[in-house]
């Protein structure tokens, strides 16, 4: 996604509306792969306030993932609402690349800055569904599919070993 601000760039107070439909390649997370599997929308609203570019936007797309607890496959749907600081390089102090865009021409790429606002949006573990059972830790079923006889009951060690000094052992 590239954007071209050389037209709001120069009038103060001005502000420009962009959207982009863009297909993006899988995002690498923890060794894990994510596939986009529909294009990466974008819509901007981008105000000129003087020293830099302020910028609401919003993303939308589908991911596909994995469930945390049943490990099936699963579309999660991002939609998520951002706000940023682009700031043309001749105004940038340092550390604003932190948190902000620097940018040096008219026109630049805003994919990095994208994915950077999808990785911080996305939930630390996916989950097919609140009720999702996920898989006996004994023999491995589906629990949302079938059922098995394996006991629910993990004992903690340590309080395996508290319950055995409780009864004298
Ligand atoms: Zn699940
Ligand atoms: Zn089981």
């Amino acid at each position: 996604m590239r954007i071209n601000v050389a037209r709001l760039r120069h009038i103060e107070g001005s502000s420009q509306d962009f959207s982009f439909s863009e297909v993006f390649p899988s995002l690498e997370i923890g060794g894990e792969e994510y596939v986009f599997e529909e294009p990466v929308n974008v819509n901007l609203n981008v105000i000129n306030t003087g020293k830099s570019l302020l910028v609401r936007g919003n993303i939308s797309s589908v991911l596909k993932v994995n469930c945390s607890r049943c490990l099936k496959e699963m579309a999660y749907k991002l939609n998520l609402k951002f706000d940023d600081e682009w700031i043309p390089s001749e105004y940038a102090k340092q550390g604003d690349e932190d948190n902000a865009l620097i940018f040096d021409n008219d026109e630049f790429s805003i994919d990095s800055r994208i994915i950077e606002h999808i990785l911080v949006s996305l939930p630390m573990r996916f989950v097919c569904s609140e009720e999702c059972k996920g898989l006996c830790p004994v023999c491995g079923v589906d629990k949302n599919e079938n059922n098995c006889t394996c006991s629910d009951e993990v004992i903690d060690p340590r309080l395996e070993i508290l319950s055995k000094w409780n009864k004298g052992v």
